[in-house]
């Protein structure tokens, strides 16, 4: 299986030069095998993708972790909802009163957008999930609701003996500094267990969360903290904060590899940058 950053940066996108090595482009990662292809949420790095590579595919499927605006802001412009009979399928939670279709109906209406949902040409499947598994093609897909404001899932997907976790926006310790004891109360922890990969949110410092408690994000000792705990092979430093510049990023990569001596790889999730797993 490959996997590509087509998005990294969290919360709003930016054209900054000081943002572009790592990325401007908000949360998109898509994944392929030999058969499929799965977008990982809908960010404008879903803007990015090479429709080309789709071309003689039966179908493309969206899997969104929650309705965050950096997570759908690409969705209304991906030009694939606009072509007449292209299968299309959109995964993701529904709220605690509507359901997912209602919320997207929101979105692809007056005044935000001018094309209502039901007017899309593609052929358009929602399927509203929440602790689920379910598999496409070869890739098996666990989902399970994690702590972010609002349902938000994280995927752990399969594909032969190889497993990816992603879960962008997480808050796996609310205004703690350590894991719960048991590994079946830590927020994602089923997910990340044992993954090769693990691409997770670090969006503050060990030194700001204090003053973001509940805002549903991690500090990177968290991610470092859950990653070791579960024993990831791979760690990928994700939703990079529009406000550091990429150097900041480096610098705190340095600091981290400094402080840290972890059994597994940690790096920065670059847009553009390919994978193979
Ligand atoms: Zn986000
Ligand atoms: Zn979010």
């Amino acid at each position: 299986m490959k996997f590509k950053f087509l998005g990294t940066r969290g919360s709003y996108p930016s054209q900054k030069e000081e943002h572009l090595s790592y990325g401007g482009n908000t949360s998109c990662v898509e994944l392929s095998n030999h058969q499929h292809r799965l977008i990982l949420d809908a960010g404008t790095g879903i803007l990015g993708l090479d429709f080309e590579l789709y071309a003689n595919l039966p179908r493309i499927d969206i899997l969104l972790t929650h309705l965050h605006m950096d997570h759908i802001q690409g969705l209304a412009f991906f030009k694939p909802l606009f072509k007449k009979n292209l299968e299309v399928h959109i995964w993701g939670p529904g709220g605690t009163s509507n359901s997912l279709r209602s919320h997207l109906n929101r979105y692809f209406s007056p005044p935000l957008f001018p094309v209502p949902i039901r007017e899309l040409p593609c052929q358009l499947h929602i399927h509203e999930i929440s602790n689920s598994t379910f598999t496409i093609g070869a890739f098996e897909i666990t989902t399970a609701f994690v702590i972010h404001p609002g349902p938000t899932l994280g995927y752990r997907i399969k594909n032969g003996a190889k497993v990816i976790t992603y879960i962008p926006d997480h808050e796996p310790m609310v205004g703690s500094q350590k894991l719960y004891n048991k590994d079946k109360w830590v927020s994602g922890f089923s997910l990340c267990k044992n993954a090769d990969v693990l691409i997770h949110d670090s969006m503050y410092t060990k030194e700001e969360y204090p003053s973001k408690i509940g805002w549903g994000h991690s500090s990177t000792e968290h991610v470092i903290q859950l990653a070791r705990r579960a024993g990831v092979k791979q760690l990928f430093l994700f939703h990079h904060n529009p406000e550091y510049p990429d150097n900041f990023l480096e610098q705190r990569l340095d600091r981290i590899r400094q402080n840290h001596h972890e059994p597994y790889d940690i790096l920065l999730a670059t847009q553009g940058m390919e994978y193979e797993l």
